[in-house]
């Protein structure tokens, strides 16, 4: 049986070029006819952005489905393929099929004060976020109650999601083989009166986080690139999820030499 692969692209124009140059390959040199539906192999065509949308497209059956991205403008995080090497990702489609590898996700649980919830995977991270007044919020890891953290907000990311939202705000970059949460402050209240952890901090994969809202009136919550939307927020409670993301993985490719090409760049 052939492969059924869907291809999902952004609209910029390099992107609309690289898919009509990669349709011809897959369905006449490779003989692999594209789907629409239910495709076992989805290939994004864009950034790291149009792979977060495929994601959230396809959620609902993470383990029928590989991933795979291609970057039309610098090297990303969930794309491993430059828009020059189309020749070579066609073979490998041929040749090589079945390796995979796959990452952590965070399972989000909103609950809202008129007793409904809602559930979410994230790929990147989730944040809860206050408009122009002070969030005020319990943290507990587990059963444990962490802090009163007051401030703009906080941010709960996977390993992959450590280079994106959690990097700009003070973040550290976790290694994606790592199975952790990173929790992360954004602009915290510390002063003589009020006091939080002050530090990132990278939380266990037996472990929780639940977030229990204190401050009164409308609290946003994200999700990768979607906002939550909904009656007032009583409480989020984070974990890493049971599913994870599983990317075709034709060749290898050095985490800290993304993380370089990224963010350093200096050879
Ligand atoms: P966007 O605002 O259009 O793009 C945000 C940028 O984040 C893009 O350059 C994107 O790379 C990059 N990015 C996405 N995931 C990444 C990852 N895992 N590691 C490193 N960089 C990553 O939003 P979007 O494209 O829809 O993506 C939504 C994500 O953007 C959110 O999940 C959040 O992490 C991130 N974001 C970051 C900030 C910030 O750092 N202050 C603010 C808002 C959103 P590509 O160019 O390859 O797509």
């Amino acid at each position: 049986m052939t492969l059924r692969i869907g291809i999902i692209h952004n609209n910029e124009q390099k992107s609309l070029d690289v898919f009509q140059r990669l349709v011809p390959l897959i369905e006449k040199k490779a003989g692999i006819k594209l789907v629409e539906r239910d495709p076992e192999l989805v290939i994004t065509i864009g950034g790291d952005g149009t792979l977060l949308s495929a994601f959230h497209r396809y959620n609902h059956k993470l383990s029928d489905v590989l991933f795979l991205g291609v970057h039309t403008g610098h090297l990303g995080f969930y794309t491993d393929w430059r828009d020059y090497e189309l020749e070579e990702l066609t073979d490998s489609l041929c040749r090589n099929r079945g390796k995979s590898v796959s990452y952590p996700l965070l399972d989000v649980v909103v609950n809202f004060s008129d007793g409904r919830s809602k559930h979410f995977l994230a790929l990147n991270e989730s944040t809860i976020r206050k408009g122009s007044r002070t969030m005020v919020a319990d943290v507990y890891i587990k059963e444990e109650r962490l802090e009163r953290f007051r401030g703009d907000g906080l941010s709960v990311s996977t390993p992959t999601g450590s280079t994106a939202y959690n990097k700009s705000v003070g973040g550290a970059v976790l290694h994606p083989s790592i199975s952790a949460l990173q929790l992360a402050e954004i602009a915290s209240l510390n002063n003589r009166v009020f006091r939080t952890l002050g530090s990132p901090a990278i939380i266990g994969n037996q472990e929780w986080i639940e977030v229990k809202l204190r401050s009164q009136g409308n609290h946003m919550i994200t999700v990768d690139q979607l906002d939550v939307s909904g009656p007032e927020i009583s409480s989020v409670k984070y974990k890493i999820a049971e599913e994870r993301i599983h990317f075709a993985s034709y060749r290898h490719m050095h985490f800290w030499h993304r993380v370089k090409d990224a963010f350093i760049r200096e050879d």
